[in-house]
C-alpha cells in the first residue's frame, strides 16, 4: 500500500530540486503548497530566495499554481504577493483542489505533465497520487504548526524511513 504513495523525488527544500531536469522528464505544470513549503506556516513574509526560485521556475516555461488547505485571507494574500494563481481551502488529500489546479492550468488535461510539491505526506502526497501526479516532497520550513498536523509527523517520520530504507536496497 505504501509503495502506491511513495514520493517520486524527497528533498530538504524547493531549492534543491532540479528545474531542468524535471523540465526534461515533460513536467510543465507545478502545484504548489504555501504553508512550510514556500512559506513558514503562520508567516507571511516570504524570502526573496523563493521569489527568484519562482521567476526561474517560470523563466524555464513552468506555469504555477498554488494549492493549501488554508483559508482564503491567508491564500489570497500570499496569492497576490508571489502573482500566482491559488486554490484555498483545497481539503487535500481530496482531490478536489489538485483538479481545480489543473484546471487552472491547463483544463484538466495531460496530468502525466503536473509536479505537486509539498510538504506533507497525508495531504500533499496521497492527494496528489491519488490522482497518480509526480510528487516532490520536501522538508517543512518550520517545527511549529497546526496540532493535527504535528501527530502526522509522528506518522510521516516512520513513512519517511520506510521509504528511506527501500531506497537503498
Ligand atoms: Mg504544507
Amino acid at each position: 500500500m505504501l509503495k502506491r504513495f511513495k514520493p517520486d523525488i524527497i528533498c530538504n527544500n524547493i531549492f534543491e530540486i532540479d528545474l531542468k531536469k524535471l523540465k526534461s522528464r515533460g513536467i510543465n505544470y507545478l502545484i504548489i503548497d504555501i504553508d512550510n513549503t514556500l512559506v513558514p506556516w503562520g508567516e507571511l513574509e516570504i524570502k526573496s530566495e523563493v521569489f527568484s526560485w519562482i521567476k526561474k521556475a517560470q523563466e524555464l516555461g513552468f506555469r504555477i499554481c498554488l494549492v493549501s488547505n488554508n483559508q482564503k485571507e491567508r491564500v489570497k494574500k500570499i496569492e497576490n504577493v508571489l502573482g500566482l494563481p491559488s486554490v484555498y481551502n483545497a481539503k487535500k488529500p481530496l482531490k478536489s483542489g489538485f483538479l481545480k489546479a489543473s484546471y487552472i492550468l491547463h483544463e484538466g488535461k495531460k496530468n502525466h505533465q503536473t509536479a505537486v510539491i509539498g510538504d506533507q505526506f497525508f495531504t500533499d502526497v496521497i492527494g496528489a497520487k491519488r490522482l497518480r501526479l509526480f510528487v516532490i516532497l520536501v522538508r517543512p520550513l518550520k517545527e511549529r504548526e497546526f496540532f493535527v498536523t504535528r501527530i502526522n509527523r509522528i506518522f510521516e517520520r516512520r513513512i519517511l524511513k520506510y521509504y528511506m530504507k527501500d531506497e537503498s536496497k
